[in-house]
């Protein structure tokens, strides 16, 4: 293949193809044709990218916070100035509409400006006369090198929950995007530096389980941060930990909507629509299970949503204004109408068939039409794995207690969402349910960059979640220093020290 452009990493503020002399296709998932190669790294190249990191961090760790947040600040105005360059490298290799690339590029900054307030997101504790003439207060540390490895679905946001706050915490970074969409990541990059950060500080590199694995076994790599599935996540974890690295791994996700008899069905109804559907289902907050209590919840929503999933516009994401694009790439959709068959096989209701819709000058793009499955049960494959797809589940459940039982038995607990106008039932479930990230009346709770984000059971290994506060937590080492003046020759202490 001749001319096809070529995605290097970038190292040390330079581009650079590195040495291994490997590369992957990247397509263009509405055509279904290779637009790009990436370069996937070899050991030598991550270790390239690692010692670029290393050699930058005491000089960006001994930088103010208030000269790291300045720099911040101009990476957030140059990111809103790139934003249409940005989402149309994102939709070009993801395939999700541009309305879609501009959100998630928008969520992304706000993680920006929560670190820009670096200096004050870094004060510490402090307190006076623990003792006599003893004071004692906390500061921050960085860790050092720290790395992301990052999925295809965000290949924006989700770098963006991890680098803007590592940096602001001092630390130097090694990204490891997705090698299905690598080109949005590195405009990231190069505006980082267009920003002011010295290079170094951010480096990329492409590549495969090979990259991961160096990076999860090199020792100046003091933490990891990963999202993607939960297989993965859990190597990561366990790889990860067992190094000697702090470890956060959020997976895969089965979010449920619980829609109760009170529901203003309409609004769960549209509600549904764009967060079962938007971006092709291929969010790990999606919502792909909807439990309806009662019959008469279920066949009324059911009824409403059947012609709504059925005039879902999908189309190539940077043509005209469809709903849905494609699927990322044509393996993945043909993994997720796979699951459509299953579901079929398993006697489950196709309410909505996709498999079959053709787009109008896109033959060969990874294009699949909504689906919708009704009286879906708890034994079947497509209620218990992640389908990452336009495919919504209806479950029905007799009551309160039995929907939120099947929301806590689930193995995964990312995201969930209740529909109601009972205050006292959204409390119960609020409290009571086992996710990390609750809605009621929204059906995608993102928690915004000033809270953290994560699931609970298997959709996250690791005690603390990305963003917000918990991002700090992760990416510095606290320290407690207790200082005495005047240090005056004192008698020696032989017991435990009390600070009488
Ligand atoms: P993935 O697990 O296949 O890949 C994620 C990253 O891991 C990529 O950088 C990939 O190169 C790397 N990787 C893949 N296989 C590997 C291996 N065997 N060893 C080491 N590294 C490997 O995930 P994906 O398909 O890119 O993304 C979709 C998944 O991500 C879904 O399961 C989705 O739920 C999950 N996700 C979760 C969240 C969350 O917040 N919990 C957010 C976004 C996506």
């Amino acid at each position: 293949m001749t001319n096809v452009r070529r995605i290097p990493h970038f190292i040390h503020g330079q581009p650079s193809d590195g040495g291994s002399g490997r590369w992957a296709e990247v397509f263009d998932p509405a055509t279904g044709a290779v637009q790009a190669q990436v370069a996937l790294a070899s050991a030598d190249d991550v270790s390239a990218a690692v010692a670029a990191a290393q050699a930058a961090f005491p000089a960006w760790a001994a930088t103010t916070p208030l000269a790291r947040s300045r720099i911040l600040f101009r990476y957030k105005a140059l990111l809103e100035e790139h934003v249409d360059e940005i989402a149309a490298a994102i939709t070009a290799e993801h395939g999700k509409v541009l309305a879609d690339a501009r959100g998630e590029l928008t969520r992304g900054i706000e993680v920006v400006e929560f670190a820009c307030g670096a200096p004050h997101l870094l004060k510490g504790e402090h307190s006076m006369n623990v003792g006599r003439e003893v004071d004692s207060w906390t500061e921050y540390a960085p860790l050092g090198v720290v790395a992301g490895i990052t999925p295809f679905n965000f290949p924006c946001m989700v770098p963006m929950w991890m680098f803007p706050v590592a940096l602001a915490c001092g630390n130097t970074f090694v990204l490891k995007p997705s090698e299905r969409d690598p080109t949005a990541p590195m405009i990231l990059a190069r505006l980082l530096k267009e920003a002011g950060l010295p290079d170094g500080v951010f480096n990329v590199v492409h590549g495969d389980k090979l990259a991961v694995d160096a990076l999860l076994d090199d020792p100046r790599v003091q933490a990891i941060s990963f999202v993607g599935s939960t297989p993965i996540a859990e190597y990561i974890y366990a790889r990860g930990s067992a190094n000697g690295k702090r470890v956060q791994a959020l997976g895969g996700a089965k979010n449920h909507m619980v829609i109760l008899p009170d529901a203003d069905l309409d609004q769960a109804a549209s509600a549904l629509l764009g967060a079962g559907y938007g971006s092709a289902g291929e969010r790990c907050m999606a919502i792909s299970v909807a439990v309806c209590v009662g019959e008469r919840t279920a066949d009324a929503l059911v009824a409403k949503l059947k012609p709504m999933v059925e005039a879902l516009r999908v189309g190539p994401g940077c043509q005209g204004d469809p709903d849905m694009g494609p699927l990322v790439t044509g393996a993945h959709r043909d993994k997720v109408r796979g699951y459509v068959d299953t579901g079929v096989a398993e006697g489950a209701t196709l309410v909505v068939d996709g498999r079959g819709l053709r787009v109008d000058g896109s033959p060969d793009g990874f294009f699949l039409g909504g689906c919708l499955f009704d009286h879906v049960t708890p034994a079947m494959r497509i209620y218990r794995e992640e389908i990452f797809g336009p495919v919504l589940c209806v479950v029905r459940a007799p009551d309160f207690e039995s929907a939120l039982a099947l929301v806590n038995d689930h193995e995964y607990g990312n995201g969930t969402a209740v529909f109601t106008r009972d205050g006292d039932a959204a409390r119960q479930f609020a409290h009571r349910v086992q996710a990390g990230m609750v809605g009621i009346n929204v059906p995608i709770p993102v928690p915004m960059a000033f809270h953290s984000f994560g699931g609970w059971k298997r959709s996250l290994f690791g005690p603390l979640h990305m963003h917000g506060p918990d991002g700090v937590r992760f990416y510095t080492r606290l320290k407690t220093v207790t200082a005495r003046w005047p240090t005056g020759v004192r008698d020696p202490e032989f017991v435990m020290p009390t600070m009488k």
